[in-house]
């Protein structure tokens, strides 16, 4: 049996280490945290009872899409029942005023004819403009010659259509502004989303802390297998042997160095940390990690005397002064019966941030708060000074994803013999998301055991310390 190292238990690592003893590998997950789950993880210090409302809170609100079709695979193959797990809508981005694009049931092109021709508050102009252009983009396979910005894309329709729809719909699925966002990764997800099997452009809302919907049952699953995961360890160095084998040098609890060995590795860590192990082995791989830049995600959880949405989830138009673009009713996913501090609480997603980072979180937290209260309308309760929000926390991820920009060359999978990277950073159709993640890690795995390394001598456990 194959002894495989894996650097990282984000949802890439995890992938990768699930789908290696799959195929009947040992492997052995490194974690510099002392929990898993990465840029997808539930917040250790709101675990406990203590915590707000009672509430499991996570780094940052999630969505997930039909098209995930590699991540629903994996969570199905863990056990996860999905129907719990995540509560699956049709495809709806309507505003407070119930104006927007509501898909029926079942996805494709169908549905989308049916939902464009139907959206409430759309003129027959704008309507007819959609349909116009995603006849036009399926007709080129949804490829361009030349790759150019979402917001170049988008200039010959209606002004209100990017506004509404095209603009959010990018922002939220790359976390890169308009104008420096790739049509190119943009249009791959559409049509993952529009034209894949049914229930591809589905929304799946997650119902349950993120550490429930993959880390933990991934965690549990391999703890299972005998392969339990090597948490508070950084992997600080990476050494060749002969013949595409590995020496790690970890970093463990109480700052004790350790020595594995390892017939392949999957460097499952985020760009810069894996640019820094790979520095010395393959500078011009490297160099493209490193030269990635990131983009902030900012999270508000907004308290509320339960207060409801009219929809689980609302589109909000943002602007200078005005920060969110989706928001969330928690009251809506969670099982108030179980977690019944989930009733009234509104999470605010204000993706491509970088704006709102130098005035402070706080001044972002009131701008959503005076943001929901200009913008109430049918499915947005108006604000009432008897009942006030309040902001509940404001959770800020500063490297959440890399920039989906123009043109981007991004690393590839196989760094060296034995040496795969995996991370939604990775080449790959897919911006930085939980499904780029997964894909990554698999594919990894499946090309380390395509070169075919032989079993390194005893290379079972940790194999020496000095
Ligand atoms: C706030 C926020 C909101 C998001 N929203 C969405 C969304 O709605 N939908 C979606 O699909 N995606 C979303 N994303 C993106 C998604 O979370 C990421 O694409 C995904 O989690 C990346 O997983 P990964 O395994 O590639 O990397 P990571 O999660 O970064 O995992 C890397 C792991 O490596 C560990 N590590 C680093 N260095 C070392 C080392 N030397 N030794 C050992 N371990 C190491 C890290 O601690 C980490 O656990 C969001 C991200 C954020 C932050």
């Amino acid at each position: 049996m194959r002894q495989l190292a894996v650097v990282g238990a984000g949802w890439a690592g995890l992938a990768a280490a699930v789908r290696a003893r799959q195929a009947g590998e040992s492997v052995q997950v490194f974690e510099m945290a002392g929990q898993a789950g990465g840029r997808a993880r539930r917040l250790p210090d709101t675990a406990a009872a203590a915590s707000p409302r009672g509430l499991a809170l996570d780094n940052g609100q999630h969505l997930l899409i039909g098209a995930y079709r590699e991540t629903l695979g994996l969570m199905a193959e863990l056990g996860i029942d999905l129907s719990r797990a995540l509560l699956r809508l049709p495809l709806r981005a309507l505003d407070p005023q119930g104006h927007g694009l509501a898909l029926p049931p079942g996805g494709g092109r169908l549905a989308l004819l049916r939902g464009v021709l139907g959206a409430c508050g759309w003129s027959w102009r704008e309507r007819l403009a959609l349909l116009r252009a995603s006849a036009g983009w399926a007709l080129q396979g949804f490829r361009l010659r030349h790759d150019c910005s979402v917001a170049e894309l988008g200039r010959g329709l209606p002004a209100g259509l990017r506004r509404g729809l095209i603009d959010p719909l990018c922002v939220a699925a790359l976390n890169t502004a308009p104008e420096e966002a790739s049509a190119q990764v943009f249009l791959r997800v559409l049509k993952d989303a529009l034209l894949g099997p049914r229930g591809s452009s589905d929304l799946l809302l997650p119902r349950e802390d993120l550490g429930a919907l993959l880390p933990d049952p991934a965690a549990a699953w391999l703890a299972d297998q005998a392969q339990p995961l090597s948490l508070g360890r950084r992997v600080q160095a990476l050494h060749p042997l002969a013949g595409g084998r590995w020496q790690l040098e970890v970093q463990g609890p109480q700052g004790r160095r350790e020595r594995h060995e390892a017939d392949g590795v999957v460097l499952a860590c985020p760009p810069g940390e894996a640019a820094r192990l790979v520095g010395p082995l393959r500078p011009d791989w490297a160099a493209q990690a490193a030269a990635l830049t990131h983009r902030a995600i900012v999270t508000v959880l907004v308290a509320t005397e339960g207060e409801r949405l009219g929809e689980p989830l609302l589109m909000l138009r943002d602007g200078p002064g005005e920060p969110g673009q989706w928001i969330f009713d928690w009251g809506q996913l969670r099982d108030t019966a179980q977690a019944p501090g989930a009733h009234g609480l509104w999470a605010v997603v204000v993706s491509a941030a970088e704006p709102w980072l130098p005035g402070g979180l706080p001044r972002c937290g009131q701008a959503v708060l005076d943001q929901l209260a200009a913008q109430a309308g049918p499915l947005l309760p108006p604000a009432d000074p008897a009942r006030p929000r309040r902001v509940l926390r404001v959770l800020a991820e500063k490297r959440a994803t890399f920039a989906a920009t123009v043109g981007l060359v991004r690393p590839e999978a196989r760094i060296l013999q034995g040496l795969w990277a995996a991370g939604d950073h990775v080449a790959g159709p897919y911006p930085a998301t939980l499904e780029g993640a997964v894909r990554s890690g698999r594919q990894a795995v499946n090309g380390l055991r395509a070169e075919g390394i032989p079993p390194g001598p005893g290379a079972r456990p940790a194999l020496s310390r000095s």
